[in-house]
């Protein structure tokens, strides 16, 4: 019987190419989203990961920094899927790039409730089907998207950083309290990898930021895609955060 995933930011970019991913291993595919002009893009994931794997999917409109929204997607997931929740991706994230003094209150709130808040949310309201079913032989996973910048710091980005380092501990945390249970619980922070995020960067910018990276160029999303294959598959793997950042941090 196929295993049920949902990845929330599966329209574009890094949450694209892990739903694709996720598809290859066999999940039927939750694809979750938040902007209504995302939902064509969305769709079109789900599609394409249905016709290529034959597992199902099912496209879910909800803003993961809000409880109720994530509350809506565990349901419709629930009622698409069953009570048998295997995999949670927790991806979304947007960030700011201001400097902490001219920065909006409203902005840096965005940012935490958008890549930590939702993390708290999705978890709480997961991790309560996992432990119903999940066991030393059929493990159940959380891996959580965080980011070099909560490794390190990044100028302009203390939100996101502060953000982003949350979600190693409460990666850590929750690996600890679940561990015994059959669930693993692991993070990916990303390099530089060219997805909308960086899109706004002009050439220069992007050439002088790939000459900061040892390996010499910008990450492609398959290579955070390979990552969570690898954390999926890796049974014995859990409170670890796994880097694809080319060199350009070195821990
Ligand atoms: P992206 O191309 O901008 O995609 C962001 C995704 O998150 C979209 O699917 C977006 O949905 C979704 N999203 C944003 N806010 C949401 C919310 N409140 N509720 C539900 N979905 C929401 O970004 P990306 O580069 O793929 O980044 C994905 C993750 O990787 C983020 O957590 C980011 O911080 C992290 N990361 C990225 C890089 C990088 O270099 N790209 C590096 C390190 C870490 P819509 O399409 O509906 O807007």
């Amino acid at each position: 019987m196929a295993k049920t995933a949902i990845i929330t930011g599966g329209s574009r970019g890094l949450g694209k190419a892990m739903a694709f991913k996720l598809g290859e291993l066999g999940y039927n595919v939750v694809v979750n989203y938040r902007s209504e002009k995302s939902k064509v893009l969305a769709d079109d994931v789900a599609e394409q990961i249905k016709s290529q794997y034959g597992v199902d999917t099912l496209v879910v409109r909800a803003d993961v920094s809000k409880y109720e929204d994530c509350e809506a997607l565990v349901k419709a997931t629930v009622e698409k899927f069953g009570e048998n929740i295997d995999c949670l991706v927790n991806n979304a994230g947007i960030t700011n790039n201001c400097n902490w003094i001219d920065i909006e209150p409203a902005a840096y709130e965005r940012v935490i409730a958008t890549n930590l808040v939702s993390l708290l949310h999705m978890t709480h309201l997961v991790l309560p089907y996992m432990v119903n079913h999940s066991s030393k032989e059929e493990q159940c996973n959380v891996v959580s998207t965080s980011s070099v910048g909560g490794l390190t710091g990044v100028i302009n980005q203390a939100d996101y950083c502060a953000a982003k380092s949350g979600v190693i501990g409460l990666t850590r945390a929750l690996a600890l309290e679940y561990a015994g249970k059959g669930i693993r619980v692991n993070a990916i922070a990303p390099g530089m990898i060219m997805t909308d995020m960086l899109r706004g960067v002009n050439q220069d910018e992007l050439n002088a930021l790939a000459a900061t990276i040892p390996q010499g160029y910008i990450g492609d999303p398959a290579d955070i895609a390979g990552a969570l294959g690898y954390i999926l598959t890796a049974t014995y793997l859990t409170g670890q955060v796994i880097s694809p950042n080319g060199g350009f941090v070195l821990a």
